[in-house]
């Protein structure tokens, strides 16, 4: 068996699960590296060694392990140098937790391998994590084009490329904090209602675990559901809502839940900080002029895509960081922010929108900001050109990513 955590070894954070000669982890991801054996050593774990993570690697195992590792209410991360987050059983290493890295592309080639995000762990092969990528693979709520069931996918595909250092926040976030692919929920495709409570109780019970979620969508119907998780715990959110539509609408063919009305409901449910919520990037028809009525009387701040370009990323960037403050942020990506030459697979492209450049200038921006979670959604590869928006979802998910491993780490040291 391989052991993937506690190692003191310096290298630790690059051990690549193809090092694990007998494939043997249990529980992993099937296939992860099994056959790409390569001569890096890896500690191993003496059988019998009574180490309940040793021994089992199911999902209550790995619950109870992460609830105990971060003492209940009492969050660590998973790397905090200041703690011990290792049990004293005979033969298990202690000291600092060393995070388990993605799967070393300078001995195992990017496209070889089965895609995880960012060739990340699974959950079940840490013992505790900071910050989940989770796939919700679900799209009965889109209005126009379908098939965003397959963004989380197309998406972990598109993120083979990324590299473990980001130059522009300064942050290697996979060393920084224990980042893992947390899986995709599973959810009814046939039933909205049903399926949004599923996501719901499904990411309640990914933040008992680990500290702060980004979620790779599915249709826009997801970020009310994660909504609410966040809110359970941080209490209503400000919120940066990067879409080409206000996603405010109350119903469509009398459906209140779609990917359409999620802010709505969320403002409706008091989810949502007053006054402390933006769309940036928006554009486009309406069906009227009362959806703008609407949407002001819900107090939610509207950047057009145009107003982007004229004003610059830095002063929208100085007005949103106003506009925030201190307050708890969700931010919530709408690839279809993007123009469709940036990123035409999506369900409802409309011309005129952002770079990808400004998109992620503008997310960089939010640094220090106290972000709590994040979704990146309606990535539909039925329609994306090679990988053109799968790609920049990815980069989008890796500063969401890059931001929370910040944030964290600055918390864990005040
Ligand atoms: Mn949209
Ligand atoms: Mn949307």
């Amino acid at each position: 068996m391989c052991r993937l955590l506690g190692s003191s070894r310096p290298n630790a954070a690059r051990i690549d699960r193809g090092a694990c000669e007998s494939g043997a982890i249990e529980g992993e991801h099937p296939a992860v590296g099994r056959h790409l054996p390569v001569p890096v050593p890896v500690r191993s774990v003496p059988a019998g060694s009574g180490s309940p993570a040793a021994s089992t690697h199911d999902g209550d195992t790995v619950r109870r392990l992460a609830h105990s590792a971060h003492g209940g209410h009492t969050r660590r991360l998973a790397s905090d140098p200041s703690v011990d987050d290792h049990d004293d059983t005979p033969g298990r290493p202690t000291g600092r937790a060393t995070p388990v890295g993605p799967v070393d592309a300078t001995v195992v080639p990017r496209f070889a391998g089965i895609a995880t995000f960012a060739r990340l762990p699974m959950r079940d092969q840490v013992e505790a994590w900071d910050v989940g990528v989770v796939g919700i693979p679900f799209d009965a709520g889109t209005s126009y084009r379908p098939g965003a069931r397959f963004g989380p996918a197309a998406v972990r595909q598109g993120s083979r490329l990324l590299r473990p250092y980001h130059p522009e926040l300064d942050v290697s976030p996979f060393a920084a904090v224990q980042v893992v692919d947390a899986g995709d929920i599973a959810c009814t495709p046939f039933d909205i209602e049903a399926a949004v409570t599923q996501i719901e109780q499904a990411a309640d019970d990914l933040l008992d675990q680990g500290h702060r979620l980004v979620a790779v969508g599915g249709d826009h119907t997801v970020a009310l559901p994660l909504l609410r998780a966040t809110a359970r715990r941080h209490g209503p959110v400000a919120l940066v809502h990067f879409d080409a539509h206000l996603d405010t609408w109350d119903t469509y063919f009398d459906a209140r839940y779609t990917h359409g009305t999620p802010f709505r409901r969320a403002w409706e449910e008091g989810l949502l900080l007053p006054d402390r919520a933006a769309h940036v990037g928006t554009r486009g028809p309406l069906y009227s002029a009362g959806d703008l009525e609407d949407d002001d009387r819900m107090q939610f701040w509207r950047v057009s895509s145009a107003e982007v370009g004229e004003r610059g990323v830095a002063d929208v960037v100085a007005s949103l960081r106003e506009r925030i403050g201190d307050a708890p942020v969700y931010v919530s990506v709408d690839i279809d922010v993007l123009d469709p030459a940036h990123a035409p697979g999506t369900g409802t492209p409309e011309a005129g929108g952002l770079t990808s450049r400004e998109l992620l200038g503008l997310l960089r921006g939010l640094d220090g900001l106290r972000l709590v979670g994040g979704d990146v959604v309606e990535v539909s590869p039925s329609y994306d050109h090679a990988e053109l928006t799968a790609i920049a979802a990815a980069h989008v998910t890796y500063d969401l990513v890059s931001l929370l491993a910040r944030r964290l780490v600055a918390d864990s040291a005040s």
